[in-house]
């Protein structure tokens, strides 16, 4: 018996002892350890191409690597101030911004015109649309980020094709490229003709056989001697085609990227190759710009170019000779920040306009006697819109005051990219089936119609959708943003065998010593489901629910660094393969992000508009309570499909050790934050702020507002039904006769029945039936004309500030 002791003490203890011995002395550590590692992970891990090289250089990190690190510094969350407007800035928004606005009527734009009309191309120039981003120095606005964000989102909710016009100019173009990488003479030359809008540029990148894998482009840039101005001069002769390319019909400046060859060695044995971008004017000879694409109906100037045999010199290379064979890294760099700014606006914009005009009109189309909001079915799609809103709105405006602040976070913006464009198609899918066949028939009565053919471009363009969650963001998220591994990546590459094991060993002891720290506090805090969490600083604003939701963030921050951690180990690079496996580990860390940003958004509207942070405290609860609910959805699919049942099984222990306190909104929940969006009221003009209200909005809103203000009113004749005072079917007037309401009352009842019965109307269109042509609106009965509205057409129109 006592040997036995013996022996179950002193073998742990041996075992123990040895396991420290190995770990502690570092030759002992390196030749059991260490070395054997880097030579597994020389041979897992895939090389690396220098065009993802390129990609995950681009950009810096920031809180996504909190997030990764599994002790989220929560005062970095807090660090770039929120973003605001410069007097000049919020004067461009109201003036020239509302005026284009004004004109770019989207109806006929989409429906007749199939273009922008000639006086917004007018104001476009007139007031410098496409040179919001370069400095005042070059004639621009130099803009702030947020800035340019804004200008975006409030266009993008009146018209698409005139927000992409826009934006286009604007970001990934010709203008920041020259900007961050342009010879002086190019910048000097071209930013001010860009700012006036005298050139009109596009940017060709994709081609018919190079799509998402834009960097296997076949157009080709081959080194010679070509005549120009009647001198023999070192240029490069092009032969490329491109299609898909935004403005590209009328651009005059056309940026292209294609693979630079120097076959003759004419700039020098070891000059630079490979994807190069020059700035090419559009009648420069052998360049062919074909006819217009129609991309969904929504008619922006969208087409194919080509050339052959087109020659320019080499000074029209983005950055001169300097930068030959560095488009891709350029493009990689543009591209880290530019992804999060014109496409999110364009997702909230329209997120925002949907919000408005579905949730008015839930209030005043009635169904079954009551009004469609009031069913619980109704609710459901209402709350998951506003709470969705709420949550894109958040991420766009932390990740803008983040890059004002000077971060350029590649990982994020792709967060953004994907998660806003796809819940913008899903908040537009809502308010389609709210509005019945009001969303169905298109026609200027109809501002979602439109919004919801366009939902699938921003899912398709700067890269499409698919590719981003299963390939980039915990593709790159996990080199980019995890504490050692690129570190470890690097060693294993080095070439001193002696040098790589040195580097390796210590990145390796830091990162094992990371993993034990995740793993203990990940399962302590598991145990309490994250009420053990300390979070510090806590934020502003927080009630008893949000403040639970921050701790749980931290504590799953430090289960999702434990699931990376342990899964890359296991799976390492066959993790590249196993994209749906990748794109729920980049779902975990993108979840975790829009949460972070919901809890930052609640925290910094406390601080500005304490009675609209108020108001939106269901929104902020249903907007966390959502996001978590989806983390655990996509922890649990993750394990339900990884390849070794144990790993699954140790990850959910680890993780849940407790079980998961993570739930959706409840039904409570739902109807709190459904109804702000059915009244007016300080949440729903937050929530929709910064939307341009055309007339299509402005009936919905005065039709709520009297809706709203006849409640009451209605509340006393329904009680004068009931008892039996009323038939079901009286008049307003037989109410006031009988005294059950005073004139005023009946007054505001008659008011909101007018607004309803316009506001359920859809368009009609005689040409379709062989008639007149035009478009009319179908007639509103005579008796619902209210004297104190105009013509829909007529109206004023105004912006939600
Ligand atoms: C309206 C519009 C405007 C555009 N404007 C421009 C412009 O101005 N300039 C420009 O250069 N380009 C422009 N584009 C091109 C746009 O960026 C491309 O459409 C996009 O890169 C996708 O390429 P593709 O359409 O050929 O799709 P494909 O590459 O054929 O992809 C088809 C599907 O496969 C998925 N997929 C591809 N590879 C993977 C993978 N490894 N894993 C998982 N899924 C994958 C994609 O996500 C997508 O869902 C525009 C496109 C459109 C439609």
């Amino acid at each position: 018996m006592s040997s036995l002791i013996l022996v179950s003490t002193l073998v742990p203890t041996a075992l123990g002892a040895g396991c420290t011995a190995v770990i502690a002395i570092a030759p002992l550590r390196r030749r059991l350890l260490t070395g054997p590692l880097l030579k597994r992970f020389r041979r897992v891990m895939p090389p690396m191409s220098d065009t993802e090289r390129a990609a995950l250089e681009a950009g810096n990190t920031w809180w996504d690597a909190e997030i990764f690190s599994g002790r989220p510094r929560w005062g970095r969350l807090l660090e770039p101030p929120p973003g605001r407007l410069t007097p000049a800035e919020q004067a461009f928004l109201d003036g020239p911004v509302e005026a284009l606005c004004e004109v770019l009527d989207d109806w006929r734009i989409t429906h007749e015109w199939l273009d922008l009309p000639e006086p917004a191309w007018a104001l476009i120039r007139r007031h410098r649309f496409f040179g919001l981003i370069i400095p005042e120095a070059y004639g621009g606005h130099g803009f702030s980020h947020r800035a340019h964000g804004e200008v975006v989102m409030k266009l993008a909710s009146r018209s698409v094709a005139g927000a992409v016009t826009v934006m286009v100019p604007n970001s990934l173009g010709p203008a920041e490229l020259l900007l961050r990488y342009g010879t002086e003479r190019q910048r000097a030359y071209y930013l001010p003709r860009l700012a006036r809008g005298e050139e009109i540029p596009c940017f060709a990148l994709t081609g018919p056989k190079s799509g998402s894998d834009a960097a296997s482009m076949p157009d080709r840039g081959v080194v010679c001697y070509g005549e120009r101005d009647g001198a023999s001069t070192l240029g490069v002769r092009l032969d490329i085609e491109k299609r898909y390319i935004t403005l590209a019909p009328i651009a005059t400046l056309i940026g292209i990227a294609f693979r630079l060859e120097d076959p003759d060695g004419l700039l020098g044995a070891d000059a630079a190759t490979g994807i190069t971008l020059a700035l090419v004017p559009a009648d420069t000879p052998g360049i062919c710009r074909g006819s217009r694409h129609f991309p969904l109906g929504i008619p922006f100037q969208n087409g194919p170019i080509s050339g052959r045999d087109v020659f320019i010199p080499l000074d029209w290379i983005i950055g001169g000779r300097d930068g030959i064979g560095r488009g891709w890294r350029m493009l990689m760099e543009t591209l880290a920040g530019g992804r999060g700014i014109s496409l999110p606006a364009l997702a909230v914009g329209a997120g925002k306009l949907a919000c408005r005009f579905a949730g008015g009109y839930a209030r005043v189309r009635r169904q079954f006697g009551r009004p469609i909001g009031h069913f619980e079915g109704i609710e459901e799609p209402l709350a998951r819109m506003a709470g969705r809103t709420y949550q894109m709105d958040a991420a766009r405006c932390l990740f803008l005051a983040a890059l004002d602040a000077g971060e350029r976070p590649a990982v994020l913006s792709a967060i953004l990219k994907y998660h806003l464009t796809e819940t913008h198609r899903g908040v537009v899918d809502d308010a389609m089936d709210i509005l019945g066949g009001r969303g169905i028939c298109l026609g200027p009565a109809n501002p979602i119609g439109r919004a919801h053919q366009a939902a699938p471009l921003a899912i398709t363009v700067e890269g499409a959708n698919i590719l981003t969650r299963n390939l980039i963001i915990f593709g790159q998220g996990a080199v980019r943003c995890h504490p050692f591994l690129l570190e470890e990546l690097a060693a294993a590459e080095a070439p001193d065998r002696a040098a790589a094991l040195d580097r390796f060993d210590a990145a390796a002891v830091r990162h094992a010593a990371r993993l034990g720290g995740n793993l203990v506090r990940a399962f302590w805090l598991g145990l309490t489901r994250g009420r053990a969490a300390r979070v510090d600083p806590g934020m502003d604003g927080l009630d008893p629910e949000l403040g639970l939701a921050q701790r749980r963030l931290a504590w799953l921050a430090s289960a999702f660094a434990v699931n990376a951690d342990l899964v890359l180990m296991t799976l390492a690079g066959s993790l590249k393969r196993r994209e749906r496996l990748s794109a729920r580990l980049g779902d975990v860390l993108s979840l975790l992000f829009l949460a972070s940003a919901v809890l930052r958004h609640h925290h910094d509207q406390t601080r500005a508009d304490p009675a609209a942070a108020a108001a939106s405290l269901p929104l902020a609860r249903w907007a966390l309570a959502d996001l978590m609910q989806r983390v655990d959805g996509a922890l649990r699919a993750l394990w339900r499909n990884l390849p070794h049942p144990w790993l699954a099984l140790l990850l959910r222990a680890l993780s849940f050790p407790a079980g998961s306190p993570l739930r959706g909104p409840d039904d409570r929940l739902d109807h709190a934050a459904a109804a702000l969006l059915l009244a007016p009221g300080a949440a729903r003009d937050a929530l929709t702020r910064g939307i341009y209200l055309g007339a299509a909005v402005g009936r919905v809103d005065a039709a709520l507002d009297a809706a709203t203000a006849a409640e009451p009113a209605e509340h006393k004749v329904r009680a004068a039904v009931r008892d039996g005072r009323l038939p079901r079917d009286a008049e307003p007037r037989h109410a006031v006769d009988i005294g059950v309401l005073s004139a005023e009352e009946a007054g505001a009842i008659a008011r909101a029945e007018v607004l309803r019965e316009e506001v359920i109307q859809v368009d009609a269109f005689a040409h379709l039936t062989g008639g007149r042509t035009g478009t009319e609106r179908a007639p509103v009965p005579d008796r619902a004309r209210a004297p104190s509205h105009t013509a829909p057409g007529a109206e004023p129109e105004r912006s939600a500030a």
